[in-house]
């Protein structure tokens, strides 16, 4: 039985879903104005685990992530790119979707614009206003938290001390700055986009289009709500008001948060230099396949700290399970099994098991794989290892890398002079100028496990 951490309660519970066997699940998605750094897929990884376990565990999936493709940074990124903001966010949008390919993501069933979504939000706000929830000043609209009972319950934050009225029209603030939040600001600033809605001409505050959003496409009560522990507060926080307030259901049963990554022991940051983008790591000739495996090695309940250092043991614990598998598939053993063997497989199994209904303890699961690597070894060793025990052994690595997704497939379905042909193609349509062209091929590539890298000398390629 799956046991998840729950942030709204502090405790460890039974996960079951609401109804039949389908799991309805939203994840707060990227805020498309940048590049997706480490820490964003540390979150979207752990998501991407938790997925991959429902499904093994027999769910039915109806996954919904979201795409932010208005916020206050983004307006701010758009404005000074000269673009207009379909330009400017459907770029980082299909940026963030190769970071994901790369990582073996698994694409939700639904991934939602928010601008494609204007009808919804304006209907959740009017529903708001009729339950007393709102006021407007300035233009604007203002969600009022004292007129919601529970707020403050899932960051445990103690609502002393606001000053009732008090306002904050930014998308992001801390847990002091705890006031009215706005759900819909007025236009102000030359060239923002703009809609038009019962409370005059605007654009939605960032939190309104999760509560819309998931509401449309899972239900009003639906199980599991994902994201990174950054967004506990205010987001999640405000995310409950405006459902519950507006339905008076509980919104979400499960929420699950993601812990922070660390980067050589420090905080990341741009300034401090060591803030890593995925791109930037592959294109540091790390394997997308360690990345992912060292940001899923550590329990998402956990400070993960991510160091270079680490990315070679995760390249190298990757490369021994993946040797492994193929000394399991070329050994020639006699026909038959041995009952030891087939009790290591069945253990191997449970151990997996356990560590994932942990709270999805995937260094806990891990360290079942290693054991069952040491004894099987051993096994082939003695000749202990027949014909069956064999597609026994494989059997088990697929079902596991079904949830891990870091061991991939050992044939490789694109040979080498196919490869070379592709870069001449992209060659010849870089010194074209059609760049688009070259980024095609190259996305092509990627999406068959093959990596890019543009040197002086050339360009280089390697597998994932
Ligand atoms: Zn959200």
């Amino acid at each position: 039985m799956l046991k998840l951490r729950n942030t709204l309660t502090r405790a460890l519970e039974e996960f079951k879903p609401l109804q039949d066997n389908i799991v309805r699940m939203y994840a707060c998605g990227p805020t498309v104005y940048d590049y997706g750094h480490i820490g964003n897929f540390r979150t979207f990884v752990s998501v991407d685990v938790l997925r991959r376990y429902l499904k093994y565990l027999g769910y039915q999936l109806q996954h919904v992530m979201n795409i932010t493709d208005v916020e206050d940074k983004i307006i701010r990124g758009m404005l000074a790119s000269g673009k207009s903001l379909e330009e400017y966010t459907e770029y980082y949008t299909g940026e963030f979707l190769n970071d994901s390919d790369a990582l073996n993501i698994e694409r939700p069933e639904v991934m939602p614009f928010a601008t494609k979504h204007l009808p919804q939000m304006i209907d959740l706000m009017e529903r708001l206003a009729a339950a007393g929830h709102t006021y407007q000043s300035d233009g604007s609209l203002y969600f009022s938290i004292s007129s919601f009972e529970g707020y403050g319950r899932l960051s445990g934050l103690k609502l002393e001390g606001n000053v009732a009225g008090a306002r904050v029209d930014v998308d992001e603030y801390e847990k002091a700055d705890a006031r009215d939040f706005v759900l819909w600001k007025a236009s102000k600033e030359e060239g923002e986009p703009r809609w038009s809605s019962p409370f005059g001409e605007g654009r939605p505050g960032w939190h309104l289009e999760c509560s819309a959003m998931s509401m449309k496409y899972l239900g009003e009560s639906f199980d599991i709500h994902c994201g990174g522990v950054d967004l506990i507060f205010p987001h999640h926080e405000n995310e409950i008001a405006q459902s519950e307030g507006a339905t008076g259901k509980p919104f979400v049963r499960f929420w699950v948060h993601t812990e922070f990554l660390l980067v050589e022991g420090e905080k990341m940051s741009k300034k401090k230099g060591n803030y890593y983008t995925v791109r930037q790591l592959i294109e540091q000739g790390h394997s997308p396949m360690a990345i992912r495996y060292l940001l899923l090695s550590v329990p998402y309940r956990t400070q993960l700290n991510f160091m270079l250092d680490g990315l070679k043991g995760a390249q190298t614990a990757l490369d021994g399970l993946r040797n492994f598998r193929r000394r399991v598939r070329e050994f020639g053993g006699t026909a038959g099994s041995h009952s030891r063997m087939q009790e290591l497989v069945t253990r191997a199994l449970a151990d997996f098991e356990a560590g994932m209904n942990d709270d999805l303890n995937t260094s806990k699961a891990l360290a079942a794989v290693f054991e069952f690597r040491r004894d099987a070894n051993s096994a082939m060793d003695a000749r202990e290892f027949g014909a069956e025990d064999k597609d026994a052994v494989l059997g088990l690595l697929a079902k596991i890398d079904s949830v891990l997704g870091v061991l991939g497939e050992e044939e490789q379905s694109i040979f080498e002079p196919e490869i070379e042909a592709r870069i001449e193609e992209r060659n010849a349509a870089r010194r074209n100028r059609d760049f688009k062209r070259a980024d095609e091929i190259r996305n092509e590539l990627a999406s068959d496990g093959i990596i890019l890298e543009d040197t002086p000398q050339g360009t280089k390629w390697k597998r994932k």
